[in-house]
């Protein structure tokens, strides 16, 4: 088949964060680009996930707020009150008119926009309803979807994609998991005014993180009043007349009137005909790709989500800014670089993390140097609040580089994303050392420790 025969260059399934970003790249290029989707125009990130999440995480932290002011001089009239409906409706008026922008920036780019689901028939073909496409390779962007473990009554639970979108607001909350999505939901629906109780299989909520952060994190998430539920799972929900009983593995019962599963998340791959074309995908649904992103079917790519890698929106975006480089540009092929991905976690408070943890660092270096502080943030003197604030640097003894920090408290995503850059750019102990503060900041704390708190 001649390029001429083929209906695209580039034929994207799943319009998320890697496949938008992929399309547009590439069309940049001249590139021939068709995308499909049927639900979510800007994929989880926009619809369903980070920016719908982050609103009603400032939603959330209000309710902190007004508690707070108190303690500066303010004197509020009437106790605030809150209003899902009018938070439930802006947040889809602002996802709507965010769409409206992604639409835009793919018919602006050549970019044509396929409406429907799309089905892979073979290595150079995909169906959409009575369609079929043909295309020189096919990117298969599908992302992950919220996985609901088996028990009984697992029905009645809803998941993330259905969290936003609730007719009432919950008063009693349960969420089920101890990651990311999770805690976030916890804290926001706490905020928000409900009951909420988290119940976590482990010991530790936020496996994977830093231990000592995560221990610190789950102690000032309990301290902000949500309910932790631990080394328990869910057995069984039953609907009643006035909410869900849901019963742990201790026996334990309580009623809620809604339960949000956050456990994990798999790849979209169900329906995406992959057998087809002999692409076997692992226990989790995910695709297996080489490091050019390439599948076992040399003219079929994946990125993002779907391939099982770091589940989040930046990592998308860069892999198909390497993939769509080195499939177009005629130019040296460049590698993606998973070392020291930032990321924050924006529960109430934040976690912003960069590099590694402790214990990897621990298994990684023969010597680490660890700085750790933990204090009462200057906003919560006057306040009351008893919230406190840790930040933790890990170094490398050898070389002195900083290899890892962490943050948990205000805005530690945003102080974090800067600190990723020095990280990334292997900055020593001896640099952050010799930078100045900002004075009087939190943030000051990390170019001001100077007492090793372990070695
Ligand atoms: P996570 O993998 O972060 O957490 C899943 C949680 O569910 C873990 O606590 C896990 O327990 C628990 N779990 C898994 N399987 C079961 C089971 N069968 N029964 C009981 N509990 C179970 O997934 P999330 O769903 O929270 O989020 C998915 C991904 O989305 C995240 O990993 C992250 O990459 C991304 N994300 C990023 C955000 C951000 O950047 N701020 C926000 C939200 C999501 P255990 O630890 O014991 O395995």
């Amino acid at each position: 088949m001649t390029t001429a025969e083929y209906d695209f260059d580039l034929l994207v399934i799943g319009a998320g964060s890697g496949g938008v970003r992929a399309a547009r790249t590439a069309a940049a290029q001249g590139v021939r680009v068709g995308i499909i989707e049927d639900r979510y125009w800007g994929g989880t990130c926009v619809n369903v996930g980070c920016v719908p999440k982050k609103l009603y995480s400032y939603a959330a932290h209000f309710a902190q707020d007004f508690a707070d002011a108190a303690g500066y001089g303010w004197q509020l009239e009437k106790t605030p009150s809150f209003h899902w409906p009018q938070l439930r409706d802006a947040r889809a008026t602002e996802i709507q008119r965010l769409n409206g922008i992604y639409n835009k920036l793919l018919d602006q780019s050549g970019v044509q926009r396929i409406h429907g689901r799309g089905r892979v028939l073979g290595p150079h073909q995909v169906a959409v309803g009575e369609q079929v496409f043909r295309a020189e390779r096919l990117l298969l962007a599908t992302g992950a979807w919220p996985f609901i473990p088996d028990f009984e009554g697992a029905d009645l639970c809803i998941d993330s994609n259905q969290i936003f979108d609730l007719a009432e607001f919950p008063q009693r909350f349960l969420v089920y998991g101890g990651g990311y999505i999770a805690v976030e939901f916890a804290s926001i629906f706490h905020g928000l005014g409900a009951e909420t109780t988290l119940v976590y299989r482990g010991e530790q909520i936020l496996r994977g993180f830093d231990q000592e952060i995560a221990a610190f994190t789950q102690a000032q998430i309990a301290q902000t009043g949500v309910q932790l539920a631990l080394k328990e799972e869910i057995t069984r929900i039953e609907r009643q007349a006035t909410g869900l009983l849901v019963t742990l593995s201790s026996g334990r019962q309580l009623e809620v009137d809604q339960v949000l599963c956050a456990t994990g998340r798999r790849g979209h791959t169900e329906g995406l005909g992959l057998e087809t074309v002999g692409i076997e995908v692992n226990a989790a649904g995910e695709i297996p790709v080489d490091e050019h992103f390439c599948t076992s079917v040399p003219s079929i790519y994946a990125l993002g989500d779907v391939t099982g890698g770091p589940q989040l929106t930046p990592v998308a975006l860069a892999e198909a800014m390497v993939l769509v480089h080195n499939l177009y540009s005629g130019q040296a092929p460049k590698k993606m670089d998973y070392q020291s991905i930032p990321t924050a976690v924006f529960c109430h408070p934040n976690i912003g993390t960069v590099g590694l943890s402790e214990e990897a660092a621990r298994a990684q270096y023969a010597g680490v140097r660890v700085f750790v502080t933990e204090f009462k943030p200057m906003r919560n003197t006057l306040s009351g609040n008893p919230g406190r604030c840790m930040m933790k640097l890990i170094v490398d003894a050898a070389s002195d580089r900083v290899v890892g920090c962490h943050v948990v408290g205000s805005d530690a995503g945003e102080i974090v994303q800067g600190i990723g850059i020095a990280v990334k750019a292997g900055l020593t102990k001896a640099d952050f050392d010799a930078t100045l503060g900002i004075h009087p900041t939190s943030a000051e704390e990390l170019v001001t420790l100077r007492q090793v708190t372990r070695s």
